[in-house]
């Protein structure tokens, strides 16, 4: 099975009104095992909408959303929640890491949140800090961290109760180049390493050509590059 597959996904916000806008327009779009797929679109092509869609924060007016070959549309909130908690990971241009809470203790929290014993939590966070090699700064907060271990944290959450899928708009979007192109490789071994899906908006385009493969969005209509 596909991890993600959308068919015939459409999004009209305002729907009726006067200012109703046609978001997404028909979106076809699969990915596969272990593939990885840039997604690069100008700003209000509709690229948070079909992340959101795709990660079930949100419902499209029509077409199917599957996650792992089961449909998720029309499932109940409670279901969605759980798929999405289970094998859906989020990383966003800003980290949005708690921070009252250690960099091990942010990713711990999913995990706990999922009913992992605490022990078992910890070790595993500590296991991913150490692959992104911040583990010399597990217990500090965010706030001593710098932009690009803030972002290595910020993927180790995401990865932390081992998703099918990660999602991810412009992950390096608030670094500078340098520190982007570590981050980006960074993302790219863990992924590659876990044999996880990612779909990854950027704008990048040298990043997007390192990806399986280019999609382009614009006005809500994807083409493949
Ligand atoms: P992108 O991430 O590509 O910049 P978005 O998906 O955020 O695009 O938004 C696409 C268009 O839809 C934009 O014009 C945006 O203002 C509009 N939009 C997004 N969310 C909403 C919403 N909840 N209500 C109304 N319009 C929205
Ligand atoms: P992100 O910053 O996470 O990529 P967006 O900027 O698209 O996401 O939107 C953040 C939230 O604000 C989403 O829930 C989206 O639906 C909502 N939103 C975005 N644009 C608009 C808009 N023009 N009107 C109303 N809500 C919007």
């Amino acid at each position: 099975n596909p991890v993600l597959e959308l068919a015939g996904v459409a999004k009209t916000y305002n729907m009726g009104k006067p200012n109703a806008v046609q978001v997404l327009q028909a979106i076809d779009l699969t990915v596969q095992p272990g593939e990885i797929v840039a997604l690069v679109a100008p700003s209000g092509a509709g690229k948070s909408t079909l992340l959101h869609i795709a990660g079930l924060l949100d419902t499209p007016d029509s077409g199917s959303v599957k996650i792992c070959g089961a449909d998720m549309v029309g499932q109940s909130d409670r279901k969605r929640t759980a798929v999405r908690r289970s094998d859906v990971g989020f990383v966003y241009q800003f980290h949005h890491l708690l921070p009252e809470f250690t960099a091990l203790e942010n990713v711990m929290l999913p995990q706990l949140a999922n009913g992992i014993a605490r022990a078992e939590a910890q070790a595993r966070a500590a296991d991913l800090l150490c692959r992104v090699g911040v583990e010399p700064r597990a217990d500090h907060r965010p706030a001593a961290l710098s932009g690009g271990e803030q972002q290595r944290v910020a993927l180790c959450r995401a990865l932390a109760n081992e998703p099918r899928l990660l999602l991810a708009d412009e992950p390096t979007g608030n670094l500078d180049p340098e520190t982007s192109d570590h981050v980006f490789d960074t993302l790219m071994g863990l992924v590659r390493g876990t044999g996880l899906s990612a779909l990854i908006a950027t704008h990048n385009m040298d990043l997007a050509a390192r990806m399986d493969r280019v999609l382009r969005m614009d006005k809500g209509v994807l083409t493949s590059v």
